[in-house]
């Protein structure tokens, strides 16, 4: 099956928001879990982040020696999506304005949608099941997978053409809430959709300089992603 473009969404402040703590809580479970260390995400700017780089602050600052924090992150990380997976509750109310309507019409429309997210894997696969979002996508690139957000973008772009989803040529692009979304597109060279849903400044977003600034979801227009 070949598509005519993909559309690349970021989890957090654009499909889904104010779900609630328990994303926060279970890295917190995750770290004290596995290294017995006390640790918070108080203080530090989540958003936009990959949660591997959150569960690293959070352990630097509770005095963990980088080469502890190496050594334990993929048993941390699998943690807290194990405690995730049992807390995470029924979200179907923290849908972002408009996301039902327009995945239904991007599907609708013959388009491949991803997720670039910086969720570990099983807790965004769940975060969009609890909110009814997860029949829609397809695949996705999450933060334990690359270094940077523009690294997962790259291994998402890569998958679907390995998987001869879409043609090279294709149009592709990237809709995400903070700067570092825009980041992202632009280091691959594809389309950048802002949307203001999250919690970044619009001048901040306007500062990276995304193809197109929304207000919401609603504003997405077929144009935007189809043409090349
Ligand atoms: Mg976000």
């Amino acid at each position: 099956m070949t598509f005519r473009a993909l559309v690349l969404f970021d989890i957090d402040g654009t499909l889904v928001r104010r779900a609630g703590s328990h994303h926060r809580d279970s890295l917190v479970e995750g770290v004290r879990r596995v290294t017995g260390l006390a640790s918070t995400t108080v203080g530090i700017p989540v958003q936009g982040m990959l949660d591997p780089d959150i569960l690293t602050i959070m352990m630097r600052r509770a005095g963990a020696s980088l080469r502890d924090i190496r050594q334990a992150l993929p048993e941390v990380e699998r943690a807290a999506e194990r405690y995730y997976l049992r807390v995470c509750p029924e979200i179907s109310e923290k849908k972002c304005p408009a996301a039902v309507p327009v995945l239904d019409r991007l599907t609708r429309r013959g388009l491949l949608l991803g997720l670039v997210t910086g969720n570990l894997t099983r807790i965004g696969w769940h975060k969009l099941r609890r909110a009814g979002l997860r029949h829609y996508f397809h695949f996705g690139a999450f933060g334990e997978m690359a270094a940077t957000r523009g690294g997962l973008a790259r291994l998402a772009i890569r998958e679907a053409r390995s998987r001869n989803w879409i043609a090279r040529g294709a149009p592709i692009s990237l809709v995400g809430d903070s700067p570092n979304d825009v980041i992202a597109a632009h280091g691959n060279h594809i389309r950048s959709i802002a949307v203001r849903t999250g919690i970044t400044a619009p001048a901040d977003l306007e500062a990276e300089r995304p193809d197109f600034l929304l207000r919401t979801l609603r504003d997405l227009r077929l144009r935007m992603v189809e043409e090349g």
